[in-house]
């Protein structure tokens, strides 16, 4: 079994930074994790020390029934792609492959097998026998991913393979990765600062802000129900837009002054609250024009629409904070400068804590 778990593993660098604050979590056997956030989070920090790159300063990190705290990063049964490819140039396409294999003493005919197999799997029959200067980024970067492959390891590390491709060819490998994965069923863990392939790849993803896990959930659960201000700001493109909100002393929601017809359970969610502010958020493609429902709206001006082909973007303003709202093609659409009625479905907002910035309830 290649499950991986981490129990209160921490990384303070010789500096005394503390790149990993702690964290504690399992991947399954088979899963694909995605650890995600911004620059400088962590990510890489975490991965290398699943690696055994770089030490761990406290907990422990087991690779199936074992703790591998001091085991050597060869002895680990793992295997990492980096985003640089860290290719051999002076060798073929097929001595890349081999070398991992070559070096842990497998036999010639074992060698060929994995290597034509992995060949096969990632389109690289035809170019065995070229210098790694002689190929695309991407074809660099599926050799990359091939010499992994050949290893068969229990557990693959990925530290932002597609990060050098352009925007294209990052679209076509990851469904690639996606293939592989599907076809291969190991465990991979995946470090990324791009929301849309960590919710595109991810079975679970990790999300990582200053060294600290923010939530750990499946795609879906993080864009519909985040933890924090953070989370929902960070996953989705364009981001959920925000609002200043109140709770009036009845217990009622109030947007720019203007009643909203909550649920009871919304209501008992903010029934804490009463007299105070409400980070109020909605994503973009709930809110609607029109303004026809008289459960929930805000009133915006439009700046700028924005068509993009299959769908229409609307960037508006309401009391200083920018509005995005996401709409269908086909529908008519308002001019800017325009004053428009945003509505949408109560149900459909969050709420969160100004002061601790969690999500309530
Ligand atoms: P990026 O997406 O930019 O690669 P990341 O989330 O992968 O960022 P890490 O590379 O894990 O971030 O770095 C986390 C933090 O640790 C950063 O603030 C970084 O400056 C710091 N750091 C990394 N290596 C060292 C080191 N050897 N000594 C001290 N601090 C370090």
């Amino acid at each position: 079994m290649a499950q991986v778990r981490l129990d209160g593993v921490r990384k303070v660098y010789d500096n005394g930074f503390v790149a990993v604050k702690g964290a504690d979590f399992e991947v399954a056997d088979g899963e694909f994790l995605v650890l995600v956030g911004p620059s400088g989070c962590g990510k890489s920090t975490l991965l290398r020390m699943i690696a055994g790159l770089e030490s761990i300063s406290e907990g422990t990190l087991a690779i199936g029934e074992r703790v591998v705290n001091d085991v050597a990063p060869k002895d680990r049964d793992i295997a990492m792609v980096f985003q640089s490819y860290a290719l051999y140039p002076h060798m073929s396409v097929a001595e890349n492959l081999a070398f991992g294999l070559r070096l842990r003493g497998q036999s010639k005919e074992e060698i060929a097998r994995r290597t034509a197999e992995a060949a096969e799997i990632l389109g690289l029959d035809t170019m065995l026998e070229r210098k790694p200067g002689q190929l695309s980024g991407g074809q660099r970067q599926r050799v990359a991913l091939g010499r992994a492959l050949v290893r068969d390891p229990a557990v693959f590390l990925l530290d932002e393979p597609l990060s050098n491709l352009d925007a294209k060819l990052r679209t076509s490998m990851r469904v690639e990765i996606a293939r592989l994965h599907r076809r291969l069923g190991a465990t991979m863990i995946y470090v990324t600062h791009d929301q849309i392939e960590a919710m595109t790849l991810g079975q679970r993803i990790v999300v990582l802000k200053d060294g600290e896990v923010q939530q750990i959930d499946t795609p879906m659960n993080l864009y519909d129900r985040p933890a924090n201000l953070f989370v929902a700001g960070f996953l989705g493109s364009p981001a959920m837009n925000l609002f200043d909100g109140e709770v009036a002393a009845d217990g009622t929601l109030r947007l720019q002054g203007r009643p909203v017809a909550l649920d009871p359970a919304q209501s008992a969610a903010l029934a804490g609250h009463r007299g105070r502010r409400v980070v109020v958020g909605i994503r973009p493609e709930q809110l609607h024009v029109g303004g026809s429902d008289t459960a929930g709206a805000i009133r915006v001006r439009l700046d700028v629409v924005e068509p993009v082909g299959n769908e229409v973007f609307l960037y508006a303003s309401a009391d200083g904070r920018e509005v995005i709202a996401r709409m269908p093609p086909g529908a008519e659409l308002p001019t800017p400068g325009a004053e428009l009625t945003l509505a949408f479905e109560p149900a459909r907002l969050h709420f969160f804590d100004p002061d601790s910035e969690r999500r309530m309830p």
